[in-house]
């Protein structure tokens, strides 16, 4: 099979239509059998329910070439797991977690020319995907829905080295303490474009944001979870019930403890305690840690020990070791990684 012929290593993050994606449709009570196609394009009615009523919500995940030549996707079972999750809370219909993962593999094999080579940085990118389809004016979930899985292939997040970001503390709320700030929706991320875009004017990276009520916990930035290291080499997480559960940083924490023998926790983490990290890094699917070197509370400025050139040494090993599992150079726990081809 012959690949596109692409420059990988100066691909970005940017849609690139590949050959074919999956459809799948809920109808009268139930899913069909789902197909792929080679038609990139949906045709809806202008009442559909994901355009009047924002329901819909997502996934994301990656296609790597390892180092033996296999094409793999890293714990897939967990996003079709958050998928449902995500449906269950918008009142959507639930995809099931066998035939999510028999898509996923399906739409990485007919598009194996996309999937980038091993050692260019770069990787297939997986978005699945669901939303209501048929016209719904009174507001009430819609009774037919659409199931997709498009790939596109991206480059590699850090070119010619990671570059520890500034964030700000944000004056906007992510997610209410009982509201969808722990599944994959959509709408999650239009409230967070004027945040962004604010932040991004400022000359800031990312926000982060405090839990709502209190204003005095860490909860997470717009797209990925926080992950701190400790001056005695501790990992801790934020603990709440309003961040989304990012695959990459429990992925991390299992890494930390059972890879590199370090104390982990999972736990309430006040934002006056943030002074006295030795590391900060951000956790999601695209970047697996970028790196933070400041943070900004309202011009007060928080510069981590790490500082502002390289990644600390802890988020360094941590983000060796569990890209190094998913290239296939180190040994995965069971299960982690689901072979396509
Ligand atoms: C998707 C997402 C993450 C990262 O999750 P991964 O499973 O690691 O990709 C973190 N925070 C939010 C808000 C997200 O939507």
């Amino acid at each position: 099979m012959e690949k596109k012929n692409l420059d990988w290593q100066n691909l970005g993050f940017g849609y690139v239509t590949t050959d074919k994606r999956f459809v799948a449709n809920y109808k009268d009570g139930k899913w069909d059998e789902g197909a792929l196609t080679e038609d990139p394009n949906i045709v809806m009615n202008e009442c559909a329910g994901v355009l009047q009523y924002a329901q819909t919500c997502f996934e994301g995940l990656k296609a790597y070439t390892t180092k033996s030549g296999h094409i793999v996707t890293f714990r897939p079972d967990l996003n079709a797991d958050r998928l449902i999750s995500s449906c269950k809370r918008l009142e959507m219909p639930v995809f099931p977690k066998e035939k999510f993962i028999d898509a996923v593999s399906a739409v990485v094999a007919a598009n194996e020319a996309w999937v980038p080579p091993f050692g260019s940085g770069a990787t297939l990118y997986i978005r699945p995907y669901i939303f209501g389809i048929n016209p719904v004016i009174g507001v009430k979930p819609a009774d037919e829905y659409q199931f997709r899985i498009f790939a596109t292939p991206v480059g590699p997040y850090f070119k010619g080295g990671a570059k520890p970001l500034t964030i700000k503390v944000s004056d906007f709320d992510r997610a209410a303490p009982k509201g969808t700030g722990n599944i994959k929706a959509g709408a999650n991320y239009a409230m967070s474009l004027h945040a962004i875009v604010t932040a991004h004017q400022e000359g800031f990276d990312e926000n982060m944001y405090l839990d709502p009520a209190t204003r005095t916990k860490v909860e997470e930035t717009g797209g990925a979870n926080f992950l701190f290291v400790t001056k005695d080499n501790k990992v801790v997480t934020p603990k709440s019930d309003s961040i989304l559960p990012s695959i990459t940083r429990r992925s991390l924490m299992v890494v930390a403890k059972e890879y590199l023998g370090l104390e982990v926790e999972e736990r309430e983490v006040y934002f006056d305690e943030v002074k006295d990290f030795a590391e900060c890094g951000l956790c999601g699917t695209a970047a697996v840690i970028s790196p933070v070197g400041k943070i900004v509370d309202h011009g007060k400025e928080i510069c981590l020990p790490s500082g502002m050139d390289s990644m600390g040494p802890v988020t360094k090993k941590l983000y060796d070791t569990l890209t190094g599992i998913q290239m296939g150079e180190i040994e995965a726990p069971k299960g982690w990684i689901h072979v396509i081809k």
